[in-house]
């Protein structure tokens, strides 16, 4: 009943507001909980595309960390946990729309057996039935001109001190990325992505072997901790277009 509340106000609220001008980084995972057709993402972001341009992430990082003034309403997309159908279903609907997005995998998940996989899942409450790319499939797509970001080696909450398992989720991850893909892996997005969930070491850390970290978090603001990590927006790729409308209707700012 409350969810039903909240999608009738949220719709609402989407009917009156448009999206505002600036880089709105979104964040996503699947196209949905029950493994829906990609026709949903399709028309969603057909919708959407009535008020905004959707731009590849490389140019919305550049335009965020070059802290430009943006009059447009860009879109740019990244994908967490490397489920299958970021491969199958979420890169062939991109490409219709000329645009990339950054995949934020983790290597452990890609390379699970069963029982591994199934505890990668049990972390995710609404998300049961879900496989992960295959290698081949993430080489596939960094040659098709799509970003590979490390979410860290296993998807551990990275709210610890201890710098040899921090190393080994944060640097070991980069690494078997970079192996894999032939190319330098500069994106990293820590899992779970709210304030509390990387701790000042593993920040340290992160900053220290990648270019550009991404959170989770406080998206009306383009930065969190003092200019040096990136907020995404969340989002799923059946969400409704008025919910969209309200969520990307919030001007963002660098201060
Ligand atoms: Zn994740």
């Amino acid at each position: 009943m409350r969810s039903f509340i909240r999608d009738i106000c949220l719709r609402g609220l989407g009917f009156i507001n448009k999206p505002a001008a600036g880089v709105h980084i979104l964040n996503g995972h699947y196209i949905s909980k029950e493994n829906k057709n990609q026709n949903v993402l399709y028309e969603l972001l057909k919708s959407l595309s009535q008020n905004v341009e959707y731009i590849k992430i490389e140019e919305a990082v550049a335009l965020v960390t070059e802290k430009k003034k943006v009059k447009e309403k860009y879109i740019a997309f990244t994908f967490d946990d490397g489920f299958e159908e970021c491969y199958t279903k979420i890169a062939p609907v991109l490409k219709e729309f000329n645009t990339n997005a950054a995949f934020f995998i983790n290597p452990n998940f890609i390379e699970s057996d069963e029982k591994y996989k199934r505890q990668f899942l049990s972390e995710r409450v609404f998300v049961k039935n879900k496989n992960p790319m295959k290698w081949n499939m993430i080489k596939d797509l960094h040659q098709q001109g799509f970003v590979i970001g490390s979410h860290t080696t296993d998807h551990l909450r990275l709210n610890i001190e201890n710098e040899k398992i921090l190393s080994e989720q944060i640097v070991v991850s980069k690494n078997i990325i970079e192996e894999k893909t032939g190319s330098i892996c500069e994106y990293f997005a820590y899992p779970y992505g709210q304030e509390n969930d990387i701790s000042k070491e593993a920040l340290t850390i992160a900053q220290n072997t990648y270019k550009y970290i991404f959170s989770g978090f406080n998206h009306k603001k383009y930065f969190s901790f003092a200019n040096t990590v990136i907020n995404r927006r969340h989002f799923e790729g059946d969400w409704p277009l008025l919910h969209m409308n309200y969520f990307l209707s919030f001007k963002k700012r660098y201060k």
